[in-house]
Order: C-alpha cells, then sequence, then structure tokens
C-alpha cells in the first residue's frame, strides 16, 4: 500500500502534528473538538483536506499565538492523532504473526485475528514484501491497537488488535465520469497520452480498439488522437479507466476511428462504418514497441558480419515484455534452436503462418497444438538465440513464403449486421460529437446502444 498513494500530504499531516506535539499545551483537544465542530469539513476521510487544515491551524497558531488548536487527522475511520503512529514495509520472512509478536500480541490473540479475517481478507494473498502497512500503537502503552493494510487504491483492511479482534473491509467509494482528451504527438505516443491525463488503462484500450488500423511502432511527430472514456475516481484522483467508447487516430492526412457498440449481442469496437475493428490480423506482436531493424533480404548480419537475408520484422523491447499472436490460430511448435531461441509458430489458416522469436519464455500453456485467439499472450521478450539484445523477430509466411507483413493487404473482416447498423451511427455520431469537446461530458449527452433504437426509422444510414 502507498498511503501516499490517496494524498501525499497524510504523511505530512500526521508529522506536522505529532512535530507539533511539544507545542501544544493541554488545552489544544479540546479546542480541537471545537475545531472540528466549527469545520466540519475536518471530519472528512479526504486527506489533503486533513493537510490543508493542518495548515490552517498553523495559521490559526501563528495569527493567535497563544491559542493552539488540534484538528484531527481522520483516516481509515480513525482518529490517527489518538495514537502513536508507525509506518512500515512488510519484510522478507515477516508474516503478520511476526510483526504483531514484534509489538507485544500474543499468539492466541493472532490466531484468532487470523481466523476473524478468512472470508475478509486473504492474508496470504495480500501480506507480501514490500507492500505498506500503518500500525496505530496506544500512546501510554505502546500497545498495538490498529492495523491498516490497503490491498489496493479501492479498499482498505482494518485489524482491530484488542477486544473482539475483528477484521473489517472499507471498499472506497469510486466516482465515474466520462472524459474526452485529445493531443498531438510531439515525441511518443504515450508521453502524449500521459501529458493529456490518460492512464495506462485507458491508453492501452485505446491500442487495442485501433490496433488494426494503425501500426502504434510507427507513431511520428504531428499524429493526432482523441479519445472518448470513462475514468475511474477516488477522492476526486484517478486511479484507472472503465469502458473506452470512441477513439480517432489522425496520420499523415488520414483519421481512422474505433467506436464501442454493446447491444448485448454485438460487442466490440468498429470502424466509423460498422467494420469490425477486429481484423484478420494485429499490425504488430508488441505493444508500446519501435522497429529496430525492418525486413530486408539483403541485410548486413550484426552477428555473423555476413550479408544475410533478414526475412522478419525485429520490435526492440525490455524483456519480460508480453508477446501478442497477430492472429487466430494453432500453435505449430513451441521450440529451441540455436539461431531463433525460444520461439513459436502458428498456423492462421490455409495462407498465413507467423513466427516470434528469442523469447524468454513461453506463456502458460503454449505447445504445441494450442488453440490461440488473436492478441492473446504467448511469451516474453528476450535474447535467446542469435540476438544482440532482447527483441522479438517476427516472421510472416504467405503461402509457406516469408513476406514482409507491413506490405501486405490483410484480409478485411465483415460489416455489423445491417439490422443494427442505424443503431450504431446514431450512436457513433453522438461520440464524434463529444469527442469534439474537452474534458468531462455531461453524462446526459450519453447513450448507450439499445435495441429500443431499432427499426424507429427506415435506412437512413448517413
Ligand atoms: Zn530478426
Amino acid at each position: 500500500m502507498d498511503f501516499n498513494s490517496t494524498g501525499n500530504k497524510v504523511k505530512h499531516g500526521i508529522l506536522g502534528l505529532r512535530n507539533k506535539k511539544k507545542k501544544l499545551v493541554k488545552l489544544g483537544t479540546a479546542l480541537g473538538l471545537a475545531a472540528v465542530m466549527f469545520y466540519p469539513s475536518a471530519r472528512n476521510d479526504n486527506n489533503s483536506m486533513g493537510a490543508s487544515l493542518v495548515s490552517l491551524d498553523e495559521q490559526m497558531e501563528e495569527e493567535i499565538g497563544f491559542f493552539p488548536i488540534v484538528v484531527p487527522t481522520i483516516k481509515y475511520g480513525l482518529v490517527l492523532d489518538t495514537f502513536q503512529v508507525e509506518e512500515g514495509k512488510i519484510q522478507k520472512k515477516q508474516t503478520l504473526g511476526t510483526l504483531l509478536t514484534g509489538y507485544g500480541m500474543d499468539l492466541l490473540s493472532i490466531e484468532t485475528l487470523v481466523k476473524n479475517a478468512s472470508g475478509v481478507f486473504n492474508i496470504n494473498r495480500n501480506f507480501r514484501v514490500g507492500k505498506d502497512y500503518l500500525l496505530l500503537l496506544d500512546r501510554q502503552t505502546g500497545k498495538p491497537k490498529h492495523l491498516v493494510l490497503e490491498p489496493s487504491v479501492f479498499e482498505y483492511v482494518v485489524f482491530n488488535l484488542q477486544g473482539e479482534l475483528n477484521v473489517q473491509k472499507v471498499e472506497r467509494e469510486v466516482d465515474t465520469k466520462l472524459k474526452s482528451v485529445s493531443g498531438e504527438i510531439s515525441s511518443s505516443l504515450w508521453a502524449a497520452l500521459t501529458q493529456n491525463e490518460v492512464d495506462a488503462e485507458a491508453a492501452s484500450k485505446m491500442e487495442d480498439a485501433l490496433e488494426c488500423f494503425v501500426d502504434f511502432s510507427h507513431t511520428q511527430k504531428g499524429d493526432r488522437f482523441k479519445l472518448l472514456f470513462e475514468e475511474k475516481l477516488i477522492a476526486g484522483k484517478t486511479v484507472g479507466s472503465n469502458q473506452v467508447y470512441a477513439v480517432s487516430y489522425h496520420r499523415e492526412g488520414k483519421d481512422y476511428y474505433a467506436f464501442w457498440y454493446d447491444d448485448g449481442v454485438t460487442k466490440g469496437f468498429f470502424d466509423a462504418e460498422g467494420a469490425s475493428a477486429k481484423k484478420g490480423f494485429l499490425k504488430s506482436p508488441l505493444k508500446f514497441t519501435r522497429i529496430s531493424s525492418n525486413f530486408n533480404p539483403r541485410r548486413f548480419h550484426p552477428i555473423l558480419k555476413t550479408v544475410r537475408p533478414h526475412l522478419g520484422t525485429d520490435y526492440a523491447a525490455p524483456t519480460g515484455t508480453p508477446i501478442y499472436s497477430i492472429g487466430e490460430g494453432v500453435v505449430e511448435e513451441a521450440a529451441f534452436t540455436k539461431g531463433n531461441g525460444k520461439y513459436v509458430k502458428i498456423k492462421h489458416d490455409k495462407t498465413y503462418q507467423t513466427q516470434y522469436l528469442h523469447m524468454s519464455r513461453f506463456a502458460k500453456g503454449i505447445r504445441r497444438g494450442t488453440k490461440v485467439t488473436q492478441g492473446q499472450v504467448i511469451g516474453y521478450v528476450g535474447s535467446t538465440g542469435l540476438a544482440t539484445g532482447p527483441h522479438v523477430c517476427f516472421r510472416f509466411w504467405k503461402n509457406g513464403k516469408q513476406v514482409n507483413h507491413l506490405r501486405e493487404k490483410l484480409p478485411q473482416s465483415k460489416k455489423m449486421s445491417p439490422d443494427k447498423l442505424n443503431d450504431f451511427y446514431k450512436i457513433r455520431d453522438n461520440y464524434l460529437m463529444m469527442m469534439e469537446k474537452e474534458g468531462v461530458i455531461d453524462e446526459d449527452q450519453f447513450f448507450p446502444p439499445s435495441n429500443e433504437t431499432l427499426d424507429t426509422e427506415g435506412g437512413a444510414a448517413p
């Protein structure tokens, strides 16, 4: 857990109060309560609020001089200031038991606590090395009173270490907002997305939506994108995203679109004309990557130092990056040779086969005969075999002959069924309108696909 994740200022809030402890007279507590009454927002579990109140407190102290006021820092449903607060990270080989016995808790109580945690919190899975914890101790006795863990930004768990020894999980309230962003690429797509505060989840979904139209390993300066998606927020902070509804990408005078459509039967991304965005093949077997060596029948080999045809396209990426099958098919080979290293070869149909070389390892379950879907992870980038560094050498066969897949006209996919097109066009136009705006979109403007809008107008395709 990162206790700073929901508000960097908590720590400062606590420390601020702690540091001031010496300056405060006992009167402080009583006045603190008065302050809560005057500033009811102090009860809020929002950290930045707590922090701003601390500074308000400071300000008042400065102004009035002898009139110190403590405003409680309330977090995890607890008044943190009434405890001695210990923050730490779970160490190697440390267990809940060793942590708590270290603070003088007896084994029988710990056993009860673990029992009470079952069904609420999976200790085995979530009590892991490197995770943060917050321990609240009695200020007088030093005995542990509460332990707080945060398995994810979406929830926290309070272990009550006295009394009934119960364990409570609290799920944080997640707000969603429909958001429209646009940007232009000046260095990389990733940079442009983060500059525009698009979280990694939405960025990845955007790539998924357009991967059959746009080769993202070839992004260029001046490319532009627009994105309409639903953002997830906790206490006003982005924590991820749900659905991406629409994407447009502009490159060299051409616009590419993908629109999300889901009426319960037909589901997926479609282009502006209602053709499925999932074409026969993906453009590249990796995400967020670059081509380090093109298909070249007369390449000078960097290791062998001779002219040797390079009948593949090399994509450089860090070791461990997932490699995707660019299409549906069956694994023909998952093997190792001196030159290829660990590689996977997939047969897609009578015409096409693809091969992925130099893997560090295969994905789980990938072996000869395994059926794979488009976009399925089949292995991870490595540098096994004849490779100067971590990359995938990607090879594409057409009728048994290796060809440059970037030059191929690949099979087109089908359109959505005609009876749904009117509904789809309406939704598409609505998305387009919303994409013209920037920032948070009024939810009232949003209407999801529905069967009710079907057949209300006859064949008015734009
Ligand atoms: Zn290669």
